[in-house]
């Protein structure tokens, strides 16, 4: 039966909004007001076979016979349609996530220009030719993996979709994408705006699920031929796992603790609101939230005192406010483990030196929160909280700085403030992590590589490198002449 009522949210196979058979239907709430917002289905295993089914079959079908400049053209064509409902997804978003509105819109703008990129980047996909001698000749294809299944956190349910889907269309491929139960809303329909822009009945499906469940399913199925992941370090070991019996090809964004570096000869105009903003955006529940703040000594209590300044200053509350700079943390539960890592830094011995007490009333709402007096091998320093919450740690030197900010098990992202550029490029060669900026505080573009090293996992996306993760390269040798050219004399 299909679903389309405002607060029904079915499943999205082969094209339409459909009921669970196997699943489940669950009320979702609104983090920031708790009052109810949609009824949403979850995936059974059931589900996700037909999923999977109707994703083999328009590799095989309808997808799989379009030639590359219609691809292309699709992927416009949903740019388009997202810029035409933007005010819609990005409420819906806002409302889901608890999301400052502000942020989901230039979330919004970097999802639209994702598939514009990849839509202009399937002319990059080629093949090569070399001389190998005598009358050889070479040329190799590339190929469309299959059938994918992409899975996806809470945190940015739109933008993520999108960083997984443009590529994989944009390779041929077919997708099975599952999103945080939480927050499907977004994800489900921009599929619907996919098929009214032409994209064909499944080649993307939609089917939220709960991981241990119907992610795990998903990750073992044996019609999927390769696996795209976004989350935390820790699930990513587990799907790890999963695919390594069957040998299915993984890639894993997963979490950070990324530093951000202030000299004392940086120009703290910028250097502050900036690093306020690179913590507390979506309410530091960010992958690439600058959590570590490392500060020159002599500069040490100045930049305590002007972050907490600052980050008191920040509008904290109604996510449809278009002047509120934070909106709730994604749920109660998630506010209780922010908080108990804030509790573990004061026994630890960092100082709270602004926020740290979650609020009376319905919403999550967590204030910004910054903790001074930091040493970088206290847990509130190597953890991940996922929340408003900074540490600032001294260091002495440029050696100093680039030892602290290289001690964490992560390596996504690393920001530099400093007025001496050569010093920003030695450090930013020396720092362990996929992505450095140099008194800049903006991580994420279409066509620049993003991904991590060490725990934060492998694999790049945005870039085009990323559309490798998508296909296969198969040579082709063809002999010429009447007898084989037989270099080795094998
Ligand atoms: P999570 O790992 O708990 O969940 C992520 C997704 O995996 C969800 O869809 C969840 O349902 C699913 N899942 C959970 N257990 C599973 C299992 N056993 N098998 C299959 N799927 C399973 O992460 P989260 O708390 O939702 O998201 C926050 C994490 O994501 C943070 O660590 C953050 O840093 C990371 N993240 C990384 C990037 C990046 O690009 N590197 C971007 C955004 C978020």
């Amino acid at each position: 039966m299909a679903i389309a009522t405002e607060r029904e949210y079915g499943l999205f196979i082969n094209g339409e909004l459909t009921e669970p058979q196997s699943g489940e239907i669950r009320e979702l709430t609104e983090p920031a007001t708790g009052e109810p917002l949609a009824r949403v289905s979850l995936a059974g295993e059931g589900d996700i076979d037909r999923a999977v089914e109707a994703a083999r079959d328009a590799v095989e079908g309808a997808w799989g016979k379009t030639p590359p400049n219609e691809r292309s053209r699709l992927l416009h064509a949903l740019a388009d349609a997202m810029v035409a409902n933007r005010k819609e997804l990005a409420e819906l978003e806002a409302r889901n996530v608890g999301k400052a509105i502000s942020s989901v819109k230039a979330e919004l703008n970097q999802a639209v220009e994702n598939f514009r990129f990849y839509g202009s980047a399937i002319a990059s996909i080629r093949g090569e030719t070399r001389p190998i001698g005598g009358s050889l000749l070479y040329y190799s294809l590339k190929e469309p993996l299959g059938i994918v299944g992409q899975i996806v956190p809470w945190n940015y349910p739109l933008m993520m979709a999108t960083w997984k889907l443009a590529p994989a269309l944009a390779a041929g491929c077919t997708v099975v994408l599952k999103p945080d139960p939480a927050t499907p809303l977004t994800a489900l329909r921009l599929a619907q705006l996919a098929s009214q822009a032409g994209i064909p009945e499944g080649v993307i499906n939609i089917v939220p699920g709960d991981g241990p469940t119907a992610g795990a399913y998903l990750v073992g199925h044996p019609g999927v031929d390769a696996i795209a992941f976004t989350g935390s370090t820790q699930t990513g070991a587990e799907i790890m796992r999963l695919c390594a019996e069957p040998l299915k090809r993984v890639t894993l964004e997963l979490g950070g603790k990324s530093p951000n570096l202030i000299f004392a000869d940086a120009n703290l105009a910028d250097a502050i609101p900036s690093s306020v903003w690179s913590i507390f955006y979506s309410a530091g529940q960010s992958c690439e939230a600058r959590s570590r703040v490392l500060v020159e000594q002599p500069l040490y209590d100045e930049v305590v005192s002007q972050f907490a300044a600052k980050a008191a200053e920040l509008k904290v509350g109604d996510p449809l406010d278009p002047e509120t700079q934070m909106g709730s943390l994604i749920s109660a539960n998630h506010r209780e483990r922010v908080h108990g890592f804030v509790e573990k830094g004061r026994e630890e011995g960092a100082e709270v030196v602004t926020g740290g007490e979650p609020p009376d009333g319905k919403g999550a709402f967590y204030p910004p929160t910054v903790l001074a007096g930091v040493d970088n091998e206290m847990t509130v320093a190597q953890e991940e909280i996922f929340g408003p919450v900074v540490t600032v740690i001294p260091f002495e030197d440029e050696k100093d700085a680039i030892r602290i900010a290289n001690e964490t098990k992560y390596g996504l992202f690393a920001t530099i403030w400093t007025g001496d550029p050569a010093r920003g490029h030695r450090i930013a060669a020396r720092i362990k992590a996929g992505e450095v900026g140099i008194n800049m505080p903006y991580t994420a573009f279409p066509g620049i590589p993003f991904g991590g090293y060490k725990q934060s996992g492998f694999g790049r996306e945005l870039g085009l490198e990323t559309l490798d993760l998508y296909l296969e390269t198969k040579s082709v040798l063809v002999s010429t002449g009447a007898k084989p050219y037989n270099p080795f004399g094998l």
